[in-house]
Parts: structure tokens; C-alpha cells; sequence
């Protein structure tokens, strides 16, 4: 692939690579600081345009910019997105084969490619390592950068090995993107990713259109009923469990909203379908936890709701701005009961389980898989934690957290979405194949269009999609399979159907339980965060006075966010205020006025006969802003007029 980029000047690379008139918000400071070669942290919103800010540089210079990305889906997103646009782009991730990676990394080297996105598992690996130093690394780029904070929401030992490309790659500069991070983790990612000077750059966590609530309640799913009835729309709600997911979607279907669930227990193919369909507004309600919505771009989400308080603001902040991305008026609503206040804070106890139970939990872990002892090291096992925790009389929660633990030490690695697509290599001569066209003739399509179809098939193991061979072949999948098999047991291809079984690494060989290695202060510390987390989740939710918009904000180290007058905390003061005004005979007085038609201010102040102006103008805008009234486009000068009804979406009256 030739690629001639080198744009030198980022307004002409926006415009001729993604046809976007201008920047947005902090992205041009972003990238002139990375340009000046200084090694920088920035924190924006999700969907918020964190990508463009190490793509454009990359493109501005050259050589191939190394993008740490987690999630695998994701980055297969991002790079289609690039190749869409006439970018040359590569992938390196953990479902691939050693071979898939090798090709990979020789592309990447000799072949003009500007980006490689690499799994963080993958920095560690020898083969990286044996390419690592003559690649042209123009910028180092670590996406979802919080997850090198032992003590945030969502450490990812991984991460800590992309401190070595620093001593690998010295002088090329770093950007760290993330949505949120507390002031400790910012801090935290700077020093762990070794930055000289370091510059921050935080985009406000204000979100105007975002009306956020919170509801104490015994019965969640009658308000949850309201709110849903009240608020026309895509909407979603979390649930903490996925058992509550199908029943909440089956509640809600009962009472005529359409409604689907989704959770990480799923298959692949299930949950891109049901994804697809809310995605289309084709099904209304998503009920999920929180494995849905990374990476959703979906601009007019009008309600987020929470059926369970979620144990930190990091991800209820992130979860509940999936609503209102286009900017008009959405709800982000909080449902909770005393009792979940209660549960909340047993989760130290539960998600940190003892000392003893690690290692009892490890060794019915290699158990179960009849590792032998020194064994162990890089390889993946299928692992069904429901038959785990059966056939060792586990708690299915303890048996969770004590895996987590021993992922947190480097120790296995646990990925229950893990999710390799079927792939197809040739393995026989050319004189074979004829001779087997001749002796099987209904295999030829297949052979044809399988050598047609997948570039590279002869070589290395190709991902191949049954449904699509389907299509084009006009046959059924299940008949595509049972031909690709016998291909298979014929030994003209080697056929390895996808899967979608969980998988446990281990990092390293197994060990003695008595030699298992975990660093108890480290434990301790981020228990303690852990629980402090807690605390500020449940702060949020039984807070009844400030400004939710403001008690967020301030978590993530954010004081410049004004208050935000559409929360219930907001609005119940300014109720407050208001029914010293006699608000509601003002209301009706200025509502009857409108009844026939938009007014000006000036004529409705004249029907009204008001003796205070200012406390009419007070009322009209609290009524503007729970969308009761509208305005012409010429503020306070044009025409005022009554919101059809319907239309009215007052978050206090759920
Ligand atoms: P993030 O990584 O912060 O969640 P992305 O980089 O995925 O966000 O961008 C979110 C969306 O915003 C993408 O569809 C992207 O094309 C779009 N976008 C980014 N920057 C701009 C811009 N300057 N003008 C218009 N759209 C933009
Ligand atoms: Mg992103």
C-alpha cells in the first residue's frame, strides 16, 4: 500500500481526512502540545473527540504512531475507521495467532502503515520485542489511560508495561487520553508513564443538556415505569445484575415499552444483534450492565437510568453521559433504596476476599485445569466459571474477586468476552487441490471462493465469516461449516471454528500455594480506595441539597463547573424560591396569557399586569428551562410561546 500523507498543517489534515470544518474544544491545544514534542495527559468526556488528538499529529509527521488500546473491539472499530478513510493502519491483538502478529509487525515495519493499535498484553511479548527497535515511532498514544492507576476504578496490570517503551523509544513523545480521572489518578498515570514535564489538559465535566436526578424509593421499578413513560426516546438502564437485566426488559415489555437486555454472558452474535437493534431504534429500552454501551456512538439517547446505585462516580459519570450526546435536553436518573446503601458498603469485604482465599481459589484453579506444576506460562484455558464454582462448592462472587486479585498481581489473566472469529488456512500443494475439485465437486465453490475471497490464505491463517460465505454462496451457515470441516478432514484447509468461550491466561508458570506472591500493602491500599470510591457514590446519591452537575465535577478535580440549574437539587431550591414569588399564580396568569398564541415579552407583560418584572422573567425562565415554554431564536426580543403538551418533560414530575 503506498500512502504519501505528511499534511504539515492539522486544518488541512481534519478537513482532507475527515471533513470536519474545525476542531473541537481543547483538541487543537492537545495537539499542538504534542507537536511541541511535550508528553501529555488528556481528559475528555467519552465521544468527547479523544482519537483525532494523537491521529492528526501522527498523520502531520512521519513515521508510525503506537496506539495502547484495551479492548478488542474497540480497536478493530478504530481501525476500520481509519482504513475508511484511506488511512493504512494495523492491529495487534490478544485473539491473534503468533504468525497473524508476526506478518503484522513486518507490515508495520516495511510497509508504510501509519498506525499500529497493540493490546497491552502484547508490549511484553518477544516477538514485539524484536521489532520494537527498528520501528519509526513517530508518538506513543495509550488510550483509556486510567487503567494504569493501581488505586482507580479499572487498573489494568498490563499497563505497566508500557512504561518500557519509554526506555525502549526515548525522546518519542506520550499521550495519555482518558474520560475521567480523579486528581490522585491523574497524578498517578503522569508518574507511572514517566512524564517529563507533564501537561494536563481537563475538559470540563459540564454537561448542559443533562438533567440529572436522584430518586429514593422502595418500589424502583414503578418510578423507573414513570420515567420511561414520561420521556419519549432511546433510553437505557443499568442493572448490577445480569439476572435483573431479563427481568427489568420482561417488566418493561409487560407494560407495552419495547424493550431487550444485554450482558457479557451472552454470545458474540447475540449481543451484536440486540446492540444493532436499539442502535436502529428498533427496540427502545436497553436494559444491560455495564458491558454495554463502550464504544456506542449513539447521539439521542434521552434517559440513562440506574436501577442500582453503580459503586463509583467514574462510572456513573461515563454511563449516564451516554444520554443527550446531541445536545438536547436529557435525563440521567438514579433509583436507590436504603437497602442498597447497605449492600454498597459490604462490597470492600466481598470484592477484596481474604489472603487465604486467593490461594485456596488458586489452587482449585489449576485443578481445574490440571496444569501441571512449572507449567503454564502464556497459555490460555478454556474456563466456565458457572462449572468452576459448581465442582468446587465456590461462592460464585468470592471465586470472582479472588480471580480479579490474582489478575491484579500479573498473575492469569481472566477475559470472559474473549471472542476469536473462525479462520481458514491452506495447508496443501496445488496438485492436491485440483485432485480433490475432481473427486469432490461440491467442495469447489468453497475452495473458489475461499482462495478468491481471503488474501493471504495460503500463508497464514485467514479470520473468515461463515455467514458471509453463506450469502454469497446461497447456501445455509450450517452447510458452510459441515463443508469447511470436511475440507478440514480432508486436510486441504485447517478450519478453526470461532469461539466464544471464556479463556484463563496464565502470565506465568504455575506456583505453589504457599509461594503465590501478592503484595499485601498494594492489596490493602487499593481496598481502601475501593471503599472511598463507595463513599462518593453513595455521597451523590443521598446528597439533597447541592448541584449534582457541581458534586461531580468537584470529584474529578473540577471547580470551574457552574451550577447547573436543571438538576432535581437545583430545581427543588429554586422551587424553593419560586413559591415565595407565588409561583404557581404566576405560572397559570402567563401560561393562560400564551394559551392563543407566542407573545413578546413585552406584550405578555403588558396582559399580565404584573407589578415585578423581575420575578416574571424569574418564572419564564425556570419555565423555559423544564421546557414548558419556548423562545424564538431571538431570545428575550422574539416570541414566546407554549410547548405542545407531550413535549413537556419536567424530571421533577417523573
Ligand atoms: P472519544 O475517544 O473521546 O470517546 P472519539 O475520538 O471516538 O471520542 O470521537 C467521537 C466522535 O466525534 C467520532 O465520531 C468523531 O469522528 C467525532 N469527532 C471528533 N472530533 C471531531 C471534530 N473536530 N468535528 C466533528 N466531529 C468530531
Ligand atoms: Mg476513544
Amino acid at each position: 500500500m503506498s500512502f504519501q500523507p505528511v499534511l504539515a498543517d492539522i486544518h488541512s489534515i481534519l478537513r482532507s481526512y475527515w471533513g470536519f470544518p474545525s476542531f473541537r474544544p481543547l483538541q487543537e491545544d492537545i495537539i499542538r502540545a504534542v507537536m511541541a514534542g511535550q508528553d501529555t495527559l488528556a481528559i475528555m468526556p467519552t465521544g468527547g473527540g479523544k482519537s483525532l488528538c494523537f491521529q492528526i499529529p501522527a498523520l502531520a509527521s512521519e513515521g508510525i504512531c503506537l496506539v495502547i488500546t484495551p479492548l478488542i473491539a474497540l480497536m478493530k472499530d478504530q481501525v476500520q475507521n481509519l482504513k475508511d478513510r484511506g488511512i493504512p493502519a494495523l492491529q495487534i491483538h490478544s485473539g491473534m495467532s503468533f504468525m497473524e502478529a508476526r506478518k503484522t509487525l513486518d507490515n508495520a515495519l516495511y510497509g508504510n502503515f501509519k498506525f499500529l493499535y497493540i493490546a497491552p498484553e502484547r508490549i511484553n511479548t518477544n516477538l514485539f520485542k524484536e521489532y520494537l527497535p527498528a520501528l519509526p515511532v513517530n508518538l506513543i498514544a495509550v488510550d483509556e489511560a486510567h487503567c494504569i492507576s493501581q488505586w482507580g476504578y479499572d487498573f489494568r496490570p498490563a499497563y505497566l508495561t508500557i512504561a518500557t517503551l519509554r526506555g525502549e523509544k526515548p525522546g518519542v513523545t506520550l499521550l495519555a487520553l482518558t474520560a475521567s480521572a480523579t486528581k490522585a489518578v491523574q497524578d498517578d498515570i503522569c508518574d507511572k508513564l514517566q512524564f517529563g514535564k507533564k501537561r494536563v489538559f481537563q475538559q470540563s465535566y459540564e454537561r448542559p443538556n443533562l438533567s440529572y436526578s436522584v430518586f429514593n424509593t422502595d418500589v424502583k421499578v414503578d418510578r423507573l415505569l414513570k420515567v420511561v413513560q414520561k420521556v419519549p426516546g432511546s433510553g437505557i438502564v443499568y442493572c448490577r445484575s445480569r439476572k435483573r437485566t431479563k427481568e427489568i426488559a420482561e417488566f418493561l415489555k409487560l407494560h407495552h415499552i419495547s424493550a431487550d437486555y444485554y450482558h457479557a454472558g451472552l454470545t458474540h452474535d447475540e449481543r451484536n444483534e440486540k446492540q444493532e437493534n436499539w442502535v436502529k431504534d428498533r427496540v427502545r429500552i436497553m436494559v444491560c450492565t455495564n458491558a454495554f454501551g463502550m464504544g456506542i456512538d449513539k447521539p439521542d439517547v434521552r434517559t440513562v437510568i440506574h436501577i442500582d446505585i453503580p459503586d463509583c462516580l467514574e462510572n456513573y459519570y461515563q454511563e449516564a453521559g451516554r444520554a443527550g450526546r446531541d445536545g438536547k435536553k436529557s435525563y440521567a436518573v438514579l433509583l436507590y433504596r436504603e437497602q442498597d446503601l447497605d449492600d454498597l458498603k459490604q462490597q470492600p469485604g466481598i470484592r477484596y476476599p481474604s489472603l487465604e482465599t486467593i490461594r485456596h481459589i488458586y489452587q482449585c484453579i489449576v485443578n481445574y485445569i490440571q496444569l501441571p506444576a512449572g507449567a503454564g506460562k502464556d497459555l490460555y484455558f478454556d474456563f466456565d466459571p458457572e462449572e468452576f464454582t459448581r465442582i468446587f462448592k465456590l461462592n460464585k462472587l468470592t471465586a470472582v474477586y479472588a480471580i480479579k486479585a490474582l489478575e491484579q498481581e500479573g498473575l492469569v489473566e481472566f477475559n470472559e468476552q474473549f471472542f476469536s472469529p473462525s479462520t481458514v488456512v491452506f495447508c496443501c500443494g496445488k496438485q492436491t487441490l485440483r485432485q480433490t475439485e475432481a473427486d469432490y465437486p461440491a467442495l469447489t465453490p468453497y475452495i473458489h471462493f475461499l482462495l478468491r475471497s481471503y488474501a493471504g490464505i495460503f500463508d497464514v491463517p485467514v479470520p473468515v465469516s461463515e455467514k458471509q460465505i453463506a450469502k454469497r454462496l446461497k447456501v445455509s451457515v450450517n452447510e458452510v461449516k459441515q463443508h469447511l470441516l470436511q475440507l478440514g478432514s480432508l486436510r486441504i484447509i485447517i478450519y478453526e471454528p470461532q469461539k466464544d468461550t471464556p479463556q484463563l491466561r496464565f502470565l506465568w508458570n504455575r506456583m505453589a500455594t504457599e509461594n503465590l506472591h501478592i503484595n499485601v500493602e498494594n492489596y490493602q491500599k487499593r481496598k481502601a480506595e475501593y471503599t472511598e470510591r463507595i463513599k462518593a457514590a453513595t455521597g451523590y446519591a443521598t446528597n439533597s441539597k447541592e448541584c449534582r452537575a457541581q458534586i461531580i465535577a468537584r470529584y474529578f478535580n473540577d471547580h470551574t463547573t457552574r451550577q447547573c440549574m436543571i438538576c432535581d437539587n437545583c430545581i427543588e431550591k429554586k422551587k424553593n424560591r419560586l413559591s415565595r414569588m407565588d409561583f404557581s399564580g404566576l405560572q397559570s396568569a402567563i401560561t393562560q396569557a400564551l394559551v392563543n398564541g407566542p407573545l413578546t415579552m413585552k406584550e405578555l407583560m403588558q396582559q399580565l399586569q404584573a407589578p415585578d418584572e423581575a420575578k416574571v422573567r424569574y418564572i419564564i425562565k425556570h419555565l423555559l428551562e423544564e421546557d414548558y415554554l419556548e423562545m424564538g431564536e431571538t431570545g428575550y426580543a422574539g416570541k414566546l410561546s407554549l410547548k405542545k403538551k407531550g413535549q413537556d418533560r419536567n424530571p421533577a414530575r417523573f
